[in-house]
């Protein structure tokens, strides 16, 4: 017998419980299919072919073939089901709303095929309708949901890779050469192609090296963007390269035991958290979940919101994060949370305008994750950070980046600039400036903003909602 496996954030061999259902029926073909609904940006396109060339890869050195296409996934998935005879079709549970509404329309076609299509709890550690609060409503705050949530995770046993695979080989597929991906004019990939390894053994070796070298000081090193002391293995844990059943059991295994592992234990339950948001409010990524944030007085403000994008604000902090985001494809979690907080509250630019740039930069680009950490961050989130505190990002930049390293390392412009200056180099004398061959609004913006009356012009609009500091 023969059944499909339908890919999608799953990209791996090992631990996917959906493969080994399908393995248990008999012959299996895996399929990709790039459907459009899922709007990917381009740093994921970059990912995503990567990612699955590597799974081709796998899968032939297993004697089997990968199916990729390309279209309505909700058409393509009962018509290839039913052409190659199958006698069922697995996939990992989803979380995002396309997907779950590909789902739905997916088993509606295929249950009148007489198909059964069956979903396994793959993409996150607790499937988001098992777990609720005493009142039996949904949780709303990260605290007791993560406690509830440590009790209630069992990672699954490991899965191994099956030695074969030899299905698909005479199903039809596309050429992912021919999707063209991958950037060309310009190529800004370069970045992207130094700093990750996409696929299944990418994501294994940066665990095995995370584990082995950072984990110990994580709860120290984690919140220095100009030190490598996370795993980076958002990308990986996005596309489902290695599963989140994985990564907890290796973490929870390794030694020593403390606080870099209960830290890192946690974190992996705010990902668990903007899951189970997402489950639950399917408009996390357009709608504020306050209420009250839908009349919030935000600027239209295009000029500002470019030079946010482009890392030209002219404060360096803020704009070293924005090119590491557009060379790396990836920020640290401490710049994510500065240069977000830059843009909702010291330039009053809507939320989901920083959401879609990040959506299209970031090689991690998650629904959950980024909507989620956007809410937080702009105070509109159900367990947010208050509004009213506003990062100083030159006090941010001295705490985090205390030797300006960070921010030498992606504003070459600035590298000359004595530590004392260089998050704040429009306070800086002028011979200071020119030693160092700085020229403000030339080589290096003025501030596009005032922090101080940035700052007190957020707090204004907050007040306009009723928010109370
Ligand atoms: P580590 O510190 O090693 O953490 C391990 C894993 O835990 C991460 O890989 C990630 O899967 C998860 N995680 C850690 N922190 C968070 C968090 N705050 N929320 C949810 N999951 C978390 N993360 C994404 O994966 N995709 C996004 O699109 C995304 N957008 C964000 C937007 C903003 C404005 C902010 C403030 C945060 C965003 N994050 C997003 C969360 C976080 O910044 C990244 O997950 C983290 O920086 C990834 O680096 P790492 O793998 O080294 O993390």
């Amino acid at each position: 017998a023969k059944a499909l496996l339908w890919l999608r954030n799953d990209l791996r061999l090992a631990d996917n419980p959906a493969l080994a259902a399908a393995l248990d029926e008999g012959e299996v073909v895996p399929l990709y299919v790039l459907d459009p609904v899922a709007k990917l940006g381009g740093a994921s396109l970059w990912w995503l072919h990567h990612s699955l060339a590597s799974l081709r890869d796998d899968i032939a050195g297993r004697g089997g073939h990968l199916v990729v296409r390309r279209g309505d996934a909700t058409k393509i998935v009962p018509a290839l089901a039913r052409k190659i005879g199958a006698v069922s079709v697995h996939a990992g549970q989803a979380h995002e709303p396309w997907l779950r509404e590909s789902d739905r329309a997916a088993a509606e076609a295929l249950a009148r095929l007489d198909i059964p299509f069956h979903r396994q709890r793959s993409a996150l550690l607790l499937s988001p309708e098992h777990i609720a609060s005493r009142s039996g409503d949904p949780y709303r705050v990260y605290t007791p949901f993560s406690r509830a949530a440590f009790d209630a995770v069992h990672p699954r046993s490991p899965i191994a890779p099956p030695d074969r695979l030899a299905g698909g080989g005479r199903v039809e597929s596309e050429r992912l050469e021919d999707w063209g991906l991958l950037p060309t004019q310009p190529d800004w990939a370069d970045g992207l192609r130094g700093a990750w390894t996409p696929g299944e053994a990418g994501a294994w070796a940066r665990l095995g090296d995370f584990l082995e070298d950072d984990l110990a000081a994580y709860a120290r090193e984690r919140d220095r963007p100009d030190r490598s002391g996370t795993s980076r293995l958002s990308p990986h844990l996005h596309w489902g390269e290695i599963s989140i059943d994985a990564v907890w059991r290796e973490a929870s295994a390794a030694k020593p035991d403390g606080s870099g592992k209960q830290t890192y234990l946690k974190e992996l339950l705010w990902r668990e958290f903007a899951g189970y948001l997402l489950w639950h409010n399917p408009k996390l990524a357009v709608e504020p979940l306050r209420a009250e944030y839908a009349s919030f007085p935000w600027r239209r403000a295009p000029a500002e919101l470019r030079a946010w994008q482009h890392g030209r604000t002219g404060i360096p902090i803020v704009d070293a994060g924005m090119r590491q985001l557009w060379q790396t494809g990836w920020m640290h979690n401490r710049m994510r949370m500065v240069t977000a907080s830059f843009l909702v509250k010291h330039l009053l630019i809507p939320w989901q305008e920083g959401a879609a740039w990040f959506w299209d930069c970031l090689v991690d680009a998650d629904a959950a994750n980024n909507a989620a950490s956007w809410q937080w961050v702009a105070g509109c989130g159900t367990d947010a950070a208050p509004y009213f505190r506003v990062f100083n990002p030159v006090l941010q930049g001295w705490k985090f980046d205390p030797d300006g390293a960070y921010v030498r390392e992606f504003m070459p412009e600035l590298a000359q600039l004595p530590d004392k200056f260089i998050q704040n180099p429009w306070e800086a004398p002028e011979d200071v400036l020119r030693e160092a061959g700085v020229t403000l609004g030339k080589t290096y913006p003025r501030p596009i903003v005032d922090l101080k009356s940035g700052r007190n012009r957020a707090l204004a609009a907050f007040k306009e909602i009723g928010g109370k500091g």
